[in-house]
């Protein structure tokens, strides 16, 4: 059965449990990326065991918010008060031993997450929820393509950290401007297309289109804002011919819209 599990994409559901955080470091990864590394004894238990896991963050905005998250339980289901504003990031690395957790926030302008990120210090206090569960792709492919923007990122280095050597993989950032090139640790042969987002809009599709795909079993992940992630993936589908059970689009945000559905 461990076999079976091992060699096969499956979904693994872990105990919904909030978790209160502090910010231990705040480290500048490059000018629009910022790594905030919280900590502490309730992040003992926590898991995470696919790459592209998310957590919710919790931003209360006003005392009755941070109130009712004090005393919050996910999944119970019954009303606790007003609820904060949530927002999904990737965790980028943890460590049981030191207790860390490292999320890599894009300082992308106004909005309860990124603001937070903006202002964070070491002392400050963030809760988090998850990872509901993981959808493990085991590294059971010849090839992986992997797209999105700085968004994207976490997800997508984490990928290339867990790759055999075999293996080859294909990624395509979009970020916004040379600056924010971020360097990508893989044992695989990894080939990198930074689009810039200065450079012109639709560039990200333009240069999907023109990708020549990896040869072999190949798996295909995209995540970037919601509407390019769907103009991508019918991209790999139409144009790349692509199988659409190997190929994993998610809107990672959405343009003019906050994220609080
Ligand atoms: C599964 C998952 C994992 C994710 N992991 C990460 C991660 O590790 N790191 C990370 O930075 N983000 C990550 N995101 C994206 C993040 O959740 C969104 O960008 C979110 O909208 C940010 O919340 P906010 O409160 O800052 O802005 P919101 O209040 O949601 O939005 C405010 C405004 O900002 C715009 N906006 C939101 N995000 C961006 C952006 N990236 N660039 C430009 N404009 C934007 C919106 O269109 C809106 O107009 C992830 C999303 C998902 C679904």
């Amino acid at each position: 059965m461990s076999e079976l599990i091992a060699s096969t994409i499956h979904r693994v559901s872990h105990a919904l449990k909030r978790r209160r955080l502090h910010v231990l470091r705040v480290v500048d990864l490059t000018p629009r990326m910022r790594r905030i590394t919280l900590g502490g004894p309730e992040l003992a238990g926590f898991v995470s065991l696919g790459t592209d896991d998310h957590v919710k963050l919790f931003f209360p905005q006003n005392a009755a918010e941070q109130a009712a998250l004090e005393t919050l339980v996910l999944g119970a289901g019954k009303d606790n008060g007003p609820m904060p504003a949530m927002r999904d990031y990737t965790p980028r690395r943890y460590d049981l031993d030191t207790l860390e957790l490292d999320i890599d926030f894009v300082l992308h302008g106004d909005g309860p997450a990124a603001t937070w990120a903006a202002q964070a210090k070491p002392g400050q206090c963030l809760h988090i929820g998850g990872p509901r569960g993981s959808m493990v792709v085991p590294d059971i492919f010849d090839s992986y393509v992997l797209i999105g923007d700085e968004t994207a990122l976490p997800a997508i280095a984490r990928r290339l950290e867990g790759l055999a050597a075999n293996r080859c993989a294909l990624v395509v950032v979009e970020v916004e401007n040379a600056a924010e090139q971020q360097a990508l640790k893989s044992s695989a042969q990894v080939n990198v297309i930074w689009v810039l987002r200065e450079a012109g809009k639709d560039n990200l599709l333009t240069t999907v289109k023109q990708l020549q795909m990896p040869k072999g079993n190949l798996y295909a992940w995209i995540a970037t804002e919601s509407k390019a992630s769907r103009q991508i993936r019918r991209v790999l589908l139409d144009e790349h011919g692509l199988d659409e059970q190997r190929v994993k689009a998610v809107g990672y945000w959405r343009l003019g819209d906050s994220d609080e559905a």
